[in-house]
């Protein structure tokens, strides 16, 4: 990534968590409103229960009252005793006295009023006769007992604080008894704020269109936008670091490119048929300036994206000459293995660099095997050409990390290889418990086919005794891991070497091992 790429990828990222932010605030918004709203409309749901529950109980109390009185039927002081009643209760409006079937009087002073009795009834828990909507003096709710009916103003059951933009309905055994509504912008949608109680036989509805909660809403947005600044700031300012950070340390590998800040460090490969050292692949270091050493996979794919990775070859190339000139040219059979990248074999230049160098050095071109990864893309046209004049030149071709790719086996098909390494995760299943693994029992397959197309093998990051077993028993020659050594620098090398060269051994256990612990300066390796 170039850095007007990184920068743009910047820019995008910053814009989606922008507009991310401010989508979770109107979400988080509508939801806190609709929280409110809805505790607001169940609260006044319980309320207009609560008040239809009780003034029936207060009308079913007050017909038994009615039925204790013990006066003479719409005499004087019985009509008095209803008019009393009646003028007290504040849940019904007036009392009619009823014998066989009609109104004899009522709480009015009337006698023989002409009222005609309710049609449709229904029965309440404890006996009473209920009806709704009578036509008389008004649309009023009657309750009955045997000498009494009491008649109800519906507007009682309603009659509470009821929110603005809301309609309050009250049901008995499912018929509407009562209605209140309060100046509607829009009603009967079906995404209303609705709360619905039921208590026996009555039941409460209440709705209001969300288009009517558009100012709260707004309200807590407004509520909401210091916190979203405060989030949008931190996004920023993390993906700015972030930015500065990539921008610097691709500026810092172009530097340390520039002054050829990095080191090699040589991990030995082992002969498994007679425990020699017999080659070393030279991994690359960069050497920060507080002389921590950082590791080639946190630089190098970066290197690949920025164009930096054929001076980085280029680095590593001088750098094994320098360090090994003299040890090469005394060790004839001795080889030093490079990591080639995508873009060396592609455009072959490397060659070309390697010839140069090793003409001048006077180390032979079979003294540097190259390995090609397998990870990434590989443009097969161009690397089998490399590989070819690689060959032609003398260098062995290794195919590394094999197994890893995506295309392994076309590759093994397309180009003509002459080592394959085994990547160190088909190692790694080598004695373990072989279901855990998604590798598990690849490995022989491998070993097999490299055989049958007289490849030779290196196995990588061999770390156990069995592993050593297993691999020698099946015929594999050559084996690096840290069951030998880690990667050494030089010095290091060259002292492994000294102490264990001419060593043959019989068993993996009397294979060539450091000596002391692996030691060194890395800090990030
Ligand atoms: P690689 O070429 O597959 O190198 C093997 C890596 O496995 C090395 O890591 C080595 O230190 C590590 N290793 C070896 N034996 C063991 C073991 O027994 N256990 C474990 N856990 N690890 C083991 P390193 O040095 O960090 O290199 C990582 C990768 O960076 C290399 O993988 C290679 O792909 C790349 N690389 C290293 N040097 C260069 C270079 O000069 N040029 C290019 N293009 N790539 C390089
Ligand atoms: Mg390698
Ligand atoms: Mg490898």
């Amino acid at each position: 990534m170039n850095k007007s790429t990184i920068i743009s990828i910047a820019s995008m990222s910053a814009l989606l968590a922008t507009a991310a932010t401010m989508w979770s605030v109107s979400q988080i918004a509508s939801l806190r409103t609709e929280k409110s709203e809805l505790n607001q409309l169940k609260q006044t749901a319980r309320q207009a229960l609560d008040r239809a529950t009780s003034t029936m109980h207060a009308a079913s109390v007050s017909l038994l009252t009615l039925e204790q009185l013990n006066l003479p039927p719409c005499s004087d002081e019985h009509r008095e005793a209803m008019q009393k009643l009646s003028f007290n209760a504040t849940h019904f409006e007036a009392v009619s006295y009823i014998e066989n079937g009609a109104v004899k009087c009522d709480s009015w002073g009337n006698i023989s009023p002409q009222q005609t009795m309710p049609q449709t009834e229904m029965l309440s828990d404890d006996g009473l006769l209920i009806s709704f909507n009578q036509p008389f003096p008004g649309a009023m709710t009657t309750w009955r007992s045997s000498h009494y009916m009491l008649q109800i103003n519906p507007l009682r059951f309603t009659d509470l604080g009821v929110p603005a933009d809301t309609q309050l309905s009250v049901y008995y055994n499912d018929e509407k008894i009562a209605e209140k509504t309060t100046k509607l912008s829009k009603s009967g949608a079906t995404d209303d704020y609705a709360a619905n109680l039921q208590a026996g036989h009555f039941a409460v509805a209440i709705n209001k269109p969300r288009a009517a909660a558009s100012a709260a809403v707004r309200e807590q947005t407004i509520l909401l936008l210091p916190w979203a600044a405060a989030m949008i700031a931190l996004i920023l300012l993390a993906i700015v670091a972030s930015v500065r950070r990539r921008l610097s340390f691709i500026g810092e590998l172009k530097h340390a490119v520039a002054e050829k800040r990095f080191v090699n460090h040589y991990q030995p490969i082992i002969d498994l048929r007679n425990g020699r050292c017999i080659g070393a692949e030279a991994l690359v270091r960069w050497q920060r300036p507080d002389g921590s050493l950082v590791r080639p996979d946190l630089f190098i794919p970066c290197a690949e994206q920025h164009a930096l990775i054929a001076a980085i070859t280029d680095i590593v190339i001088t750098t094994l000459i320098s360090d090994l000139q003299e040890f090469l040219r005394s060790n004839r059979d001795f080889h030093i293995a490079i990591n080639v990248a995508p873009e060396d074999l592609k455009s072959g230049r490397v060659l070309d660099v390697l010839a140069t160098q090793l003409a001048a050095a006077e180390i032979n071109a079979n003294q540097i095997w190259i390995e090609a990864t397998e990870r990434g893309t590989l443009d097969i046209k161009h690397a089998r050409a490399t590989i070819l004049r690689a060959q032609q030149a003398g260098h062995t071709v290794a195919i590394d990390d094999f197994g890893t790719g995506y295309s392994s086996l076309s590759y093994l098909q397309e180009i003509p290889l002459d080592v394959l390494k085994i990547d160190k995760s088909f190692i790694d299943t080598i004695g373990n418990d072989a279901a855990t693994s998604e590798h598990a029992g690849v490995t022989p397959h491998i070993i097999h086919m490299a055989q049958s197309l007289r490849l030779k093998i290196v196995a990588e990051g061999v770390e156990t005794a069995r592993q050593v077993d297993y691999l020698r028993a099946r015929g594999v020659e050559y084996a690096q891991g840290w069951w030998f050594s880690k990667a050494l620098s030089v010095h290091e090398f060259l002292a492994y070497h000294a102490r264990t060269d001419g060593h043959e051994a019989s068993s993996s256990l009397d294979l060539p091992r450091p000596a002391r612990p692996y030691s060194n300066r890395l800090t990030h390796v």
